[in-house]
């Protein structure tokens, strides 16, 4: 992933005319925080914070709880989040953070633990004006709500503008969890507009988590002419032709069911992929596409709503097969997007209606699909590719 990330980055400096030196500064990151976090006497777990870039603005990015983060994944996703909050035209910056941990081997007290000790070893280096920590895979608000009640304890803050993704009742936004969803709602919607599509589809989901349950939750809501044919989790994929009710999963999930035991017919992880449906939608990790799987895609619109499921061979392969990629730092920025109005409703010291929310990340997502529609057909590239010019532009 770090690969393909720092190759799209070359790609557009060259394209933009950078010097090294401006490309250099775009590589790398700026600090890197790793250390260990002491589960009990036996365990100790690596912990990361890396902070990309904030030319734009204070850092900001999630911490993911997952057995395979290492430095590079997150450095990787750190400088993601630069060009992702660069491409919305955000004042914020990029970061990422990590630890190494699989969280479903742990109880909700050792949960806790990691929690504060992550942020008492970053207190100096987090804040709402330097570093602004928010969820992402196998984080949520309750996580976030004792890293905030910590980073208060340290620091007298009273802002709790400190993290993003909070609860409600702990200085959350309304539509924060479902905004990386309906974002990505939004961005395909406006793609199809741009691209005269305006014919019923069919979509298949890999990963049903937040981000791919709310994107068919929204999409049932909003665009009743999608069918969501396809699902999976991390235990199963199931395909029901005739289509899929997305709010009957969500609520088999929240239920705490896997889709192994759901009564449908079931595939394989890779059939799904392969499906022949007018959209594939990627939200579970990254590396899913990669030249082991790319020639079985029929879909004709790949939407990576995880951050990078697709490779840099992937993505070059289905761009030269016309398949269009919705690329990740724009199709999945509707999350970040929220998390710029938390915090500023933090520092306003105000709770915007949830229409408001809504209304506010629908201008930012649309404007941003125009944005990189127009720069693929000026510089004739692919939307990947435009994205990271537009990236860029706003960068330098
Ligand atoms: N983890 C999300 C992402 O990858 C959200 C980050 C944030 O809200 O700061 O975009």
């Amino acid at each position: 992933m770090l690969e393909t990330a720092r190759y799209n980055i070359t790609y557009a400096a060259e394209r933009l005319n950078l010097s090294p030196d401006q490309l250099k500064l775009l590589l790398e990151p700026q600090a890197e925080h790793e250390f260990t976090i002491k589960l009990d006497k036996a365990i100790e777990l690596k912990a990361y914070r890396i902070q990309h870039n904030n030319k734009r603005g204070p850092y900001k990015g999630g911490i993911r709880f997952h057995e395979q983060v290492n430095r590079d994944e997150v450095k990787a996703l750190a400088t993601l989040m630069t060009m992702k909050t660069a491409a919305l035209g955000l004042p914020l910056g990029g970061a990422k953070g990590g630890v190494a941990v699989n969280p479903k081997s742990l109880n909700l007290t050792q949960l806790e633990k990691i929690s504060r000790a992550y942020v008492d070893y970053l207190a100096p280096y987090i804040g709402p004006d330097k570093d602004i920590p928010a969820p992402d895979v196998n984080t949520n608000a309750q996580i976030i709500d004792w890293m905030v009640d910590e980073y208060s304890k340290l620091t007298q803050d009273t802002s709790r503008a400190s993290f993003t993704g909070k609860s409600l009742s702990h200085g959350g936004s309304l539509g924060r969890e479902a905004a990386t969803g309906r974002g990505g709602v939004i961005c395909l919607g406006e793609l199809l507009k741009l691209r005269g599509h305006n014919r019923p589809l069919t979509y298949a989901i890999e990963g049903f988590g937040n981000v791919g349950s709310f994107f068919a939750l929204v999409s049932q809501q909003d665009q009743p002419s999608w069918k969501l044919v396809a699902a999976s989790d991390s235990s199963s994929a199931i395909y029901q032709p005739e289509g899929l009710n997305a709010q009957v999963l969500s609520d088999f999930k929240a239920k705490g069911g896997s889709f192994k035991d759901f009564k449908a017919n079931h595939v394989s992880s890779e059939q799904l992929k392969a499906l022949k449906v007018d959209v594939l939608v990627l939200a579970a990790l990254e590396n899913s596409l990669t030249s082991k799987n790319m020639k079985q895609v029929e879909a004709r619109y790949v939407v990576e709503m995880a951050n990078g499921p697709v490779d840099k061979t992937a993505n070059n392969y289905l761009y030269k097969r016309g398949i269009a990629v919705l690329p990740d730092i724009i199709a999945n920025a509707g999350g970040v997007v929220v998390s710029y109005l938390e915090w500023r409703q933090n520092l306003l010291n105000q709770q915007w209606s949830e229409a408001k929310v809504n209304q506010k990340l629908s201008s930012y997502m649309t404007e941003a699909t125009n944005n990189v529609v127009n720069i693929a057909h000026q510089y004739r590239t692919s939307l990947t590719e435009a994205a990271f010019i537009l990236a860029l532009k706003n960068l330098s």
